[in-house]
């Protein structure tokens, strides 16, 4: 669908949304809520026009060295696909090259790419970690997510604060426990 038809279509339910939830769509602060709600959601879910696999591919680089490299702390904005609302938090990544790296870059643009989807955390975590491994052809790759989720903060058990860690590995992190804790070691470091 183009993106003016998208655009429509989600004021038209976002209008009705809070029509149902007893407001007034014409006071002054609301008039514009629809639309800015429509681009706010073609925003967070851009994610689905991007191939993270393009992007890796556009800075691959023929290299010998196979020792781990460690990116850290990368935020990330995603939300969550049974309640529409946010989690976020930061990514750490390893991936141990097998005759290739990548552009430094472009592993928190992989990210931006899966996070800009529905999600759950436990996904994220595997799609990021398939698909460095997979167009790297890496020896092993490993991913740490750290989420809060605003579905659990604002409603239901409502426990402030709670940190949710996900991980996935391949390769040799799946063979090597060392390896896993020296990537521990790095990213508390
Ligand atoms: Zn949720």
């Amino acid at each position: 669908m183009e993106e003016k038809k998208q655009i429509e279509a989600i004021e038209e339910i976002v209008r009705r949304n809070l029509e149902v939830i007893g407001e007034d769509t014409n006071r002054e602060g609301l008039l514009k809520t629809p639309h800015r709600v429509a681009r706010s959601m073609l925003a967070l879910t851009s994610g689905y026009n991007q191939d993270p696999v393009q992007v890796l591919n556009s800075a691959k680089f023929a290299e010998t060295s196979n020792k781990m490299v460690i990116v850290k702390d990368i935020e990330f904005y995603s939300l969550c696909e049974h309640h529409i609302l946010p989690f976020f938090g930061k990514a750490h990544i390893a991936y141990i090259p097998n005759g290739y790296i990548v552009g430094l870059s472009k592993i928190p643009r992989v990210v931006n790419v899966f996070s800009h989807r529905l999600q759950v955390q436990e996904r994220l975590t595997r799609e990021i970690c398939q698909c460095i491994q997979d167009t790297l052809n890496a020896r092993g790759v490993m991913v740490v997510l750290e989420a809060q989720h605003l579905c659990m903060q604002m409603r239901g058990v409502e426990k402030q604060g709670a940190i949710t860690v996900t991980r996935e590995y391949t390769g040799d992190f799946a063979e090597d426990p060392a390896l896993r804790q020296e990537f521990f070691d790095m990213i508390r470091s």
